[in-house]
């Protein structure tokens, strides 16, 4: 330690982050960590936790409309946005503070600041104008929104960023984006009372998704009042009085309170210092790392949405336990990134874990389809047009599950537990054998007896398969 002031400095205190100081810490090391915004990052702060929040506020609305067919009579009702958001915020101040308090707890020294990188040991804390030492650089300052191209008005636009903070709510809105995010906001606040537009490039939503899931929840959200403008982006934003006018490439003029940004996401290494120090970046500005995280930079290490791998808090969070068993637990653990369950919270929701079908059919000879749609048994008291969604994708040679993919109520919580039996090599036989839970919606998975579809063809060269998902559309 003679010649370093620290162990570890960790740049960035979200998921990823946190997790590596407080586990490298309790290894002994003597560990700082610079934030420059708010303790918890992106997940707790303007992510995963006030969307779920704000998801769960939109719900109400299809409570209050069920219950009448179960009995209820229920008053008028109405919703309050700065309510809503007030007691977010309070929620999200409470679990960063008990971030904060866990890294104090267990010896981790925090700075306010932004932090850059000065060589491959050194690391400027901007708020205090002075350098410290390190032995080793952890690099975990995730991502931020991507804003496209420079059109005429685009600073008009908000991002996922400020939708949280909005003091009002928007009666009308475009959504720029088909990735997760953007159906996301856009089945929320449609339920929330907003009327929603979606504008995107592409011909689906959800790019990189299972096709017959993409079409499923499409036409959910369409019939829901989402209205989506495929292959249309907005080329022009004019603040007219208190509006937004949004013109598209294709023509159209659309008049709007809010322009929501949500066509991806870029991982923040702008002006952080890392080409001064060596460290290879690749074409999007992520950190190249290899299993273990480790840059080109031996001493500089990166974890979560900054090196682009898989955006997911529970990845960075994994990643950034995994650095700190290697590099300081003396227990080198890479994270293996396959087989991960994953959600859209829209309403429905979307879970999905494994290959899609479109995937499976590129890697394998023989892939068996098992796919249902049925009306759930709540719908049918309260008139609802609620409809579920299950496909399974088989290895017809193996018979191994492959993919599981479902549209429905609580499909995260669903696929949550699939994804354990998935990565454990489950067979579609051990589906079959599997009792079912009566009465559920997700037992239709194991009572899906009847194949929809065989497909056999020759091997490709797994090179030629398609990405998984691609970093705009990944949950
Ligand atoms: P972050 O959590 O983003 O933390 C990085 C931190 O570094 C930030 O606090 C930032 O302020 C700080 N920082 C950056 N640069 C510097 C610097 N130079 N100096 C000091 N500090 C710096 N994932 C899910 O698994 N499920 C979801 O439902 C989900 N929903 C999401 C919804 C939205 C709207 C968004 C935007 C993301 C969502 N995600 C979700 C993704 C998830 O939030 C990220 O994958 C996760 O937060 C990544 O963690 P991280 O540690 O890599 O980075």
């Amino acid at each position: 330690m003679t010649d370093f002031d620290v162990d570890l400095f960790v740049i960035g205190a979200g998921s990823g982050g946190v997790r590596a100081a407080r586990v490298a810490a309790g290894y002994g090391a003597k560990v700082l960590v610079a934030e420059e915004y708010r303790i918890g990052g992106t997940c707790v702060i303007r992510g995963c936790v006030p969307k779920k929040l704000m998801v769960y506020a939109s719900r109400f609305a299809d409570d209050f409309a069920d219950a009448e067919g179960f009995g209820w009579t229920v008053g008028e009702t109405s919703f309050d946005w700065g309510k809503l958001i007030a007691a977010k915020d309070k929620e999200i101040s409470r679990l960063s503070a008990i971030y904060r308090a866990n890294l104090e707890k267990t010896g981790v020294a925090f700075v306010q600041s932004r932090a850059i990188v000065e060589d491959a040991h050194t690391v400027r804390i901007l708020a205090e104008n002075r350098t410290v030492r390190a032995r080793y650089i952890l690099i975990a300052t995730g991502g931020a929104p991507f804003l496209g191209p420079e059109i005429p008005g685009r600073e008009l636009a908000i991002t996922s960023n400020e939708i949280f903070d909005l003091k009002e709510q928007p009666k009308r809105i475009l959504i720029v984006g088909g990735g997760y995010i953007a159906v996301e906001f856009a089945s929320l606040l449609e339920r929330l009372g907003s009327k929603v537009t979606v504008a995107l490039r592409g011909e689906n939503i959800l790019r990189g998704f299972d096709e017959d899931a993409r079409c499923f929840l499409r036409d959910s959200l369409t019939e829901r009042g989402v209205e989506f403008k495929f292959n249309d982006m907005p080329v022009r934003l004019e603040k007219k009085d208190e509006a937004i006018h949004a013109s598209l490439a294709q023509g159209e003029i659309l008049e709007v309170d809010q322009v929501m940004l949500a066509i991806g996401r870029r991982p923040a290494t702008q002006g952080l210092g890392l080409d001064r120090a060596g460290v290879r970046l690749d074409a999007v500005g992520a950190v190249c790392v290899d299993s273990f995280s480790q840059s080109s930079v031996p001493s500089i290490y990166a974890v979560g949405d900054v090196t682009n791998r898989v955006d997911l808090t529970p990845v960075a969070i994994r990643e950034g336990h995994a650095f700190a068993d290697t590099v300081f637990g003396g227990k080198p653990r890479a994270v293996d990134h396959m087989h991960l369950p994953t959600a859209v919270f829209t309403t429905p929701e979307l879970g999905t874990v494994g290959m899609t079908e479109e995937e499976a059919r590129l890697k394998h000879t023989v892939v068996d389809v098992f796919k249902t749609s049925f009306r759930p048994l709540k719908a049918t008291l309260c008139g609802s047009c609620d409809r579920v969604f299950m496909k399974i994708i088989v290895d017809g040679e193996t018979d191994r599950v492959l993919g599981v993919h479902i549209i429905a109520g609580d499909a995260g919580e669903m696929i949550q537990l699939l994804g354990i039996i998935i990565k454990m090599g489950a067979t579609k036989a051990d589906f079959d054998a599997t009792m079912a839970v009566h009465p559920t919606s997700a037992e239709e998975l194991v009572t899906l007896h009847t194949r929809t579809m065989r497909y056999e063809q020759p091997k490709l060269d797994p090179g030629e398969a398609p990405a998984l998902m691609d970093e705009e559309q990944m949950p």
